[in-house]
Parts: structure tokens; sequence; C-alpha cells
């Protein structure tokens, strides 16, 4: 095989370096995600340290302290890749270890090239270090992973064991092979092929933070587009995709959907009289009440303006009748103080079910608004089920 060892590391620099821009790039428009400009920062050592190492190291005597310098480098480099991961995570920083880590390698390069030379020990214990840390980074990624972005943790993960188990392999030829058929400036494959792998799968990890990026920035993305901005609960597009699935949950079990229209009383004066501010903190306050109540299979969302819908899985009119009962009550114990005023609101609310409906959502819609519309017509703060009210006032 013709690999020239020297070649390889110096392209795998310049691409290292291509990488640094490329996450310098994507930083700039990442909003509130961390950890972006630590893997800009990583690949910018790790394309200097190649570039030391093994441009200017062993292949031209004399330049030990380049080879130092150049794997303390590398070194860095991988640590930062670490801390951006957990940074981008959301979890707390192995500064420590990284610290520890580099200050070990740069004094066991020191070791084996200035004081003590030996290709065969530095390229052992170097194998064995940088095993350790890629296990770390490994762990980091494939342990308590979002499920929006477990393809690209995982992907990014398993270039990382590999890198793991490539220095195991590389230990293990190191130690089988003649001191004459190892170094960086012999080119044999037992040389170029760990750093050609190797290489790849630095490559594959560059790729895989980048994939991890872009997945984060759709799962953000989505967030917001089905989420309502000032509440945080589900948002009416949302709702109506969920009721979807949901039909098509209860068509295959026979289960009953039931639905709620929430509507805040009198909300209007509530704005003209404590102000805007005031409307907005007895919506969320609504809204957490309400959420603490559903169950995990449930969906609350914020419907429009000072109107929450709720869709119940598995659940009949009369079940859903003596919850709305329990929020009616809670909505009305509860008071929000603001200064020394204290405001107390109602709510009314609407029911029904799908098996005097059916399971389209719009003709559930309609039905528990008609039964939100007379428990409004009736004096407000009351619950009304759709199949109690009169024929005539039905859909
Ligand atoms: P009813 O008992 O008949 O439901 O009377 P209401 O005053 O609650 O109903 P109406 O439809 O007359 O008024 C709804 C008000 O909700 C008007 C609108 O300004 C207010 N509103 C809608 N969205 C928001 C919001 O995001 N924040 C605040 N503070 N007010 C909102
Ligand atoms: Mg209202
Ligand atoms: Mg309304």
């Amino acid at each position: 095989m013709g690999l020239d060892v020297r070649t390889i590391m110096v392209m795998f620099a310049m691409m290292a370096f291509m990488f640094f821009c490329l996450f310098e790039l994507a930083g700039l428009r990442v909003g509130r995600i961390r950890g972006v400009r630590q893997w800009a920062v990583a690949n910018l050592c790790i394309g200097l340290g190649f570039s030391l190492a093994y441009f200017f190291g062993r292949t031209t005597p004399g330049h030990d302290w380049a080879v130092v310098f150049g794997v303390t480098l590398i070194a860095t480099g991988t640590c930062l890749q670490l801390i951006g991961i957990q940074a981008f995570k959301e979890q707390p920083t192995h500064w420590g270890l990284a610290v520890l880590f580099i200050g070990v390698i740069f004094c066991q390069s020191i070791w084996f090239n200035v004081v003590n030379p030996d290709f065969h020990l530095r390229a052992i214990v170097n194998s064995f270090f940088f095993f350790f840390i890629y296990v770390v980074c490994a762990r980091v990624l494939l342990v308590k992973t979002e499920v929006s972005l477990r393809v690209s943790y995982w992907f990014t993960g398993i270039s990382f064991v590999i890198l793991a188990l490539l220095m195991v392999a590389r230990a293990v030829i190191i130690i089988r092979s003649p001191d004459e058929a190892i170094g960086l400036h012999v080119n044999t494959a037992i040389n170029a092929l760990p750093f050609v792998i190797g290489c790849l799968l630095q490559f594959c990890v560059a790729f895989g933070l980048l994939l991890m990026l872009n997945h984060r920035l759709i799962a953000d993305v989505y967030q917001m587009a089905s989420h309502d901005a000032l509440t945080g609960t589900l948002n009416r597009r949302r709702i109506e995709e969920e009721s979807v699935r949901l039909k098509a949950r209860c068509v295959r079990t026979g289960e009953s959907l039931a639905i709620m229209m929430i509507d805040i009383d009198f909300f209007k004066s509530i704005n003209d009289r404590f102000g805007h501010p005031a409307g907005d903190k007895v919506l969320c306050s609504l809204a957490n009440i309400a959420q603490k109540s559903i169950r995990a299979d449930d969906y609350f969302a914020r419907y429009g303006g000072e109107e929450f819908c709720m869709l119940l899985t598995a659940t009949t009119e009369n079940e859903a009748f003596e919850l709305a009962e329990r929020l009616r009550l809670a909505f009305a114990e509860f008071s929000l103080m603001l200064g020394k005023e204290r405001i107390n609101v109602t709510v009314s609310i609407g029911v029904a079910d799908s098996k005097e409906i059916g399971l389209e959502f719009s003709d559930l819609v309609t039905a528990a608004d008609q039964a939100l519309y007379r428990a409004k017509q009736n004096g407000r703060n009351q619950v009304i089920a759709y199949s109690s009210m009169p024929v005539d006032d039905t859909l």
C-alpha cells in the first residue's frame, strides 16, 4: 500500500481547519445552543496538533518538541470536543478531567520524546490515554439521549466507540511489531492504516456533531411551531395534529375520545381592569393548573385567546364531566395576588365525546363549543355536557 503517513496527516489537518471554519460559521446562528464554539476551537487545536506533530515531528530529526506540543494540542482538541458535547447537552462540564488529561499527555510526551525517547512506549501510552478520553466522549453521548436527537447522538457516540477500539488495536499492533517497522517516518501499512481509519472516524465525529446541531435546530423549530409562546402549552396546530393520531388509535382500539373546551369568564374585564400583563399571568396560572390535572396520554392546548382545549383518551363524556367539574372548582378557588389586589377567575366548560359525535376533531370541537356556549348562557362558572343539551340546541 502506497500510503504516506505524513501526507495523510497534512490532509487531515487541512480538513480539521475546514471544520473549524464550518463550526465557527455555524456558531454565528445557533442562538442559545451551547457547545458549538468549543467544537470549532477543538478542530483548530486538532488541525494545529496534526500539523505540528506529524508534519515536522520525527520525520525531521531534532523536532521532538514539535511532537510534544502536537500531541498536547490534539489532546486539548479532544477534551474541547467532550466539553462542547456536555455544554450542548446542558450537562455540567468536566473541566477538571480535561485539564488533568491534557497535563498527563503533556508530561508523558516530554518523558517519551525528550527525556527518554521511546517511540514504542510513547505510542502505547498515548493509545491508552486516548482510548480513555474517547470512551468518556462516547458515554456522554450514548447515555440520557433526547428522542429527537437520538440518531445523531448514536452516530457520533458510535464513532467515538470505534475510535476507542482503534486505539486498542493500535496499541496491540505496536506491541507486536519490531522497532524498525513502526514510526511515523516508516511508510508501512501498520503505521498508515490506523491513521487513515482514525482520520475517517474523526470526520465521522465532526459530521456527527454537525448532525446533532442540525437535529437540535429542527427540534427547537418544531417546539416553537407546536407550543404556545405565552403559556408553554401545546398550541392549536399541534392538538389538531395529535387528534389525527388519537382518531387512528380510537378506531383501532374502540376507545372513546372526550373533549373539553374551557373559556375564562369575563376575561376582557380582567384585562380592562388590571391590564394585559395581569391577564397574561391569569392565562399562565390557569394553564399551569390544568396541565397538572391531565394524564400522560391526554393533551391540553391553548386553542386561541382565552380558550383552552383538552383531549382525553379512553374517556367517556361522564368521566370528562367529572374532571371538568374538579377543574372548574380548582379555578374558582384560585386567586392571583397583584400587589394588594386579588384577582379571582372562573371558567365555563363544555364537554363531549366521540361515542355521541364521532371521531372527527372539528365535529368534537363544534359540539363542545355548543355546550360551552350553553354554559355561558346559563350564567357562566359551570360545566355542560353536550349530551345533556336539548336536541334543538345541538348540531
Ligand atoms: P365571556 O365570559 O363571554 O367569555 O367574556 P370574555 O370577556 O372572556 O370574552 P371576550 O371574547 O369578550 O374577550 C376575550 C378577551 O381575551 C379579549 C382579548 O383581549 C383577550 N385576550 C386574548 N388573548 C389574550 C392574551 O394573550 N393575553 C391577554 N392578556 N388577553 C388576551
Ligand atoms: Mg371568555
Ligand atoms: Mg372566548
